[in-house]
């Protein structure tokens, strides 16, 4: 058995549209991309049931069947979709260095350039009922599930400005929001809580947290704890939000990228490029603004033509240091 680590063009790490749109564009330039999935293959998508606004899919689609299409589409051009996660990584800071992954704690692969695409995971509160009823009616995104509870009551936990912007959105689809907020105020910058105040349909709730999510199938109601009395009501909704945040999958990068405070990639204006030469960063792992499908698969695109650029330059100034060298020879 031979022990050469295998070198590659172009590795993908992670599995969602990020990664599957950016595998796409790679296979179809040629850089013969490897794809690791990590531990939740297809990503995000496969923990929702229908995918109402990612275009052309006039009928909507189901989340995890749109991540079979998309795996069907990338292996098409004939990318590697491999099972594993990436445990840890090694970056040359060299233009045209060799970046290095290890898989799985086990086997390490070399890869010319890298698209990370590992997403972020969302916060959800624990509860026993909150998980069983998940896409059952309590969902991590307001924005991509809230049109399916047009016109019916439903509530929302948080109160940064993630939760305020969701809890303004929610309330112009649906006829009534209950916004349970754990402490006394708002985390929200003062503009985000005006907007909340000032939005009649919205049920404001201080010091209020779940206690527990009703209903069997899917969610029928809400019973809700106030935190400085004791106090426990029981409201009824058919659809339960949560944005109490979203964690970037990042640790393995950490101290050997640029990441935000909350530990979103950085990449450079108007690209996909890290602060690392040709390693780039697509999808919601560099993204805590959109978060949505069809964003991931727009910077997916984008990193797999960054990565091609990259790579054609570094083999012309290849070929030209060649060319000097066999000059000066002469
Ligand atoms: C409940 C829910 C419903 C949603 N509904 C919609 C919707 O209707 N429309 C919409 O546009 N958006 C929706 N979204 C948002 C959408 O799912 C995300 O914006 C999108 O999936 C982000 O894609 P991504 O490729 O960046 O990352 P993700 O989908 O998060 O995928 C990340 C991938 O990285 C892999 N990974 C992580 N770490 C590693 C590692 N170390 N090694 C290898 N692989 C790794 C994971 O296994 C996964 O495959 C929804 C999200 C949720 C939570």
């Amino acid at each position: 058995m031979s022990d050469k680590i295998e070198r590659i063009k172009c590795l993908i790490i992670g599995s969602g549209p990020a990664g599957y749109t950016a595998a796409i564009y790679a296979a179809r330039a040629d850089l013969k991309p490897v794809m690791y999935t990590g531990m939740e293959p297809g990503g995000q998508l496969t923990t929702t049931t229908e995918v109402d606004n990612f275009p052309g899919y006039p009928d909507g689609v189901d989340g995890p069947q749109m991540m079979v299409d998309l795996q069907k589409q990338a292996e098409r051009f004939g990318t590697q979709v491999r099972i594993g996660m990436v445990t840890e990584v090694e970056f040359s800071d060299k233009v045209g260095g060799i970046h290095r992954a290890c898989v799985d704690n086990s086997t390490w692969v070399e890869a010319e350039t890298i698209i990370i695409s590992t997403g972020a995971t969302a916060k959800y509160l624990g509860l026993p009922s909150e998980q069983r009823l998940r896409g059952g009616g309590v969902s991590a995104c307001a924005i991509c599930d809230g049109f399916f509870y047009k016109g019916q009551d439903v509530a929302i936990v948080g109160g940064g400005d993630t939760a305020a912007e969701e809890a303004t959105y929610l309330a112009n689809i649906c006829n009534k929001v209950t916004m349970l907020v754990r402490g006394d105020q708002m985390r929200a910058s003062k503009a985000m809580q005006h907007r909340v105040t000032n939005t009649k349909n919205i049920d404001l709730r201080y010091n209020t947290e779940v206690d527990e999510v009703l209903g069997d199938q899917v969610v029928e109601g809400l019973r809700m704890l106030n935190n400085q009395t004791g106090e426990k009501e029981e409201i009824k909704i058919t659809g339960m939000f949560i944005a109490i945040g979203h964690k970037p999958n990042t640790d393995i990068f950490k101290g050997k990228l640029d990441m935000d405070e909350t530990g979103y990639l950085i990449t450079k204006s108007k690209s996909t490029k890290t602060n690392i030469p040709g390693v780039y960063a697509s999808g919601d792992v560099q993204d805590k603004i959109y978060r949505q499908a069809v964003t991931a698969a727009g910077t997916g695109c984008m990193a797999a033509l960054d990565a091609e650029r990259y790579l054609a330059e570094v083999e012309s100034e290849e070929g030209e240091e060649v060319k000097t060298t066999k000059k000066v020879e002469a």
